[in-house]
């Protein structure tokens, strides 16, 4: 069933590398297994990055940028890594899309959001430097990496007090690895696909200063880099192995969002280095995902602007904007651990769906998505508790008139379910985030088990750990991933 996501994935993916970086590669199959049979070349550069996603890819244009050469290894055929398939969003304050619909935020809010949502479990300071950078880092998307975000709207994800995540144009990650990699392709910044970083190498005083790789032929390369090394590899969401060693809750039994990329390959080769790790336990799944494939589906993020969230009985059980960890577990502890989203044609007018046709589409043909002109249609169709759904939308679409949730005191606005026709999704979780990560600092340092910086070595994105504490906050990581990306690249040029 995963390769159905696979497939897909692997498509736009494909696309993606021929137009966005180089001329492409011919052969397109799969992960570089990382097995050398050849030994001896090697390359010099300022800088090596590992990992062409969006933390990598925004660290080599700032180093390319600032004048030092930079490569990006990347083991897979294609750029991108899970910022690729991500919904893009990212959070920030007072921005001018938040001016423009006069919303009120500022940065303390919006770090208070964010210790919160991680239960005072993440770092304070590299918290406060997420804060204070987000809007540079949205505008520097938009003014030097020419991303297009929609001008009129904002998402408010769970956990946050108002609407703060701006929408890039198609819903889509695609539209930021598309330009970030278009900006290096045009700043002549080499990305070598296919490359898999085995080790990362240091001199006999411990400074990091290049990186064993290997390319699809087998042949192995040694990158020397004369300024140091930033590790920007993503996740280990894909690693059941690693997911199990850190957390045994999280097992074989729970499918992934992620990409089969995110095997947690700089974790492992920093901790040679006596790198330290921190919330290695934290992982996340998304609440809302597609029960065949474990796709993330974006189609139920009508949960956002109005969807209500139901059980076999036809009852509502928890908030619809309550923290992923929250609802996931709400939805497992529901009948066959299956949860039911159903909203009306004004709520599916709000929720930019034009963007997500294909999805929908799909869903419809998996038999995970209903539209009909009654409530009891598709209802039926789930084998659902008509009448008790029936009640529950009744009660609901006068909370809505009322403006207030009696049940679970839903945040922002009320919308009843009252036009025809409905439609009604089955969901449930799968691993989407892994908090935990390699230790970095402030200057996103990489941070060894005695507490001192490793000398040579810097780290950003999914990676890293300390900046969710126990639970992302959607939207979160693609900021982490832009301002810490582009502090590495500050910080090793220093
Ligand atoms: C479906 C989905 C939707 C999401 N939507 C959002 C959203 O809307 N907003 C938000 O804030 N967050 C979202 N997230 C989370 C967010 O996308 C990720 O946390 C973020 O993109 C990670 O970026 P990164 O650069 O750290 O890693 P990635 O983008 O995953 O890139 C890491 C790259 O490193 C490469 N790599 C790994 N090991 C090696 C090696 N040994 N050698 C060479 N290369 C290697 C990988 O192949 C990959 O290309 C979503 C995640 C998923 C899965």
């Amino acid at each position: 069933m995963k390769n159905m996501k696979r497939v897909s994935i692997a498509l736009l993916a494909i696309i993606l590398s021929l137009s966005a970086v180089g001329c492409g590669d011919k052969n397109m199959e799969g992960v570089n297994t990382g097995k050398a049979n050849k030994a001896g070349q090697e390359e010099v550069y300022d800088v090596v990055v590992i990992g062409a996603g969006g933390a990598g890819l925004s660290a080599a244009i700032e180093i390319k940028g600032a004048g030092a050469s930079v490569v990006v290894l990347e083991k897979m055929a294609f750029i991108g890594g899970n910022t690729l398939i991500s919904g893009g969003e990212l959070n920030a304050p007072e921005t001018w899309i938040q001016e423009k619909l006069g919303i009120e935020d500022s940065i303390d809010l919006y770090k208070e959001d964010t210790l919160k949502g991680g239960d005072h479990q993440a770092d304070e300071k590299l918290v406060t430097v997420l804060a204070n950078n987000a809007r540079q880092a949205v505008e520097w998307l938009r003014d030097t990496v020419n991303v297009s975000f929609k001008e009129d709207y904002l998402m408010q994800f769970g956990g946050h007090s108002v609407p703060r995540a701006a929408y890039p144009q198609g819903g889509s990650g695609n539209e930021l690895i598309g330009k970030l990699g278009a900006k290096a392709e045009e700043m002549n910044i080499p990305v070598r696909k296919q490359t898999k970083a085995e080790e990362i190498l240091a001199d006999k005083d411990g400074k990091v200063n290049g990186v064993r790789a290997v390319d699809k032929d087998g042949n192995e390369i040694i990158f020397k880099a004369n300024k140091g090394v930033i590790v920007a590899t993503g996740g280990f969401g894909a690693n059941v192995e690693m997911r199990k060693q850190y957390n045994s809750e999280y097992d074989e039994r729970y499918m992934e969002t992620v990409q089969p990329s995110s095997t947690g390959d700089g974790i492992i080769m920093a901790q040679k280095l006596g790198a330290a790790l921190v919330g290695m336990e934290n992982i996340q799944t998304y609440p809302t995902c597609n029960p065949a494939t474990g796709i993330l589906s974006y189609v139920a993020d009508t949960r956002f602007n109005g969807a209500v969230l139901i059980n076999k009985e036809g009852n509502r059980f928890v908030e619809e904007l309550e923290r992923r960890d929250v609802i996931s577990k709400a939805i497992l502890a529901q009948t066959d651990g299956m949860g039911y989203l159903i909203w009306d044609t004004t709520i599916k007018n709000n929720s930019h769906m034009d963007d997500y046709m294909e999805e929908f589409n799909q869903l419809v043909a998996q038999g995970m998505l209903i539209k009909a002109d009654t409530i009891e249609e598709v209802a039926q169709f789930f084998d659902i508790n008509v009448e008790q759904l029936k009640q529950t939308i009744e009660k609901y679409n006068q909370y809505a008139v009322n403006g207030k949730d009696e049940d679970f005191n839903r945040r922002g606005e009320i919308i009843g379910l009252t036009e025809a026709p409905y439609y009604l999704q089955k969901v449930t979780p799968a691993i989407h985030h892994t908090m935990g990560g390699l230790k970095i600092d402030t200057e996103a340092r990489v941070i060894d088990n005695e507490g001192n910086p490793i000398p040579g070595l810097f780290a950003a994105g999914e990676v890293t750990g300390g900046i969710h504490g126990t639970n992302r906050l959607g939207g979160n990581a693609i900021t982490d991933i832009i301002v810490f990306g582009r502090i590495a690249a500050e910080s090793v040029l220093k």
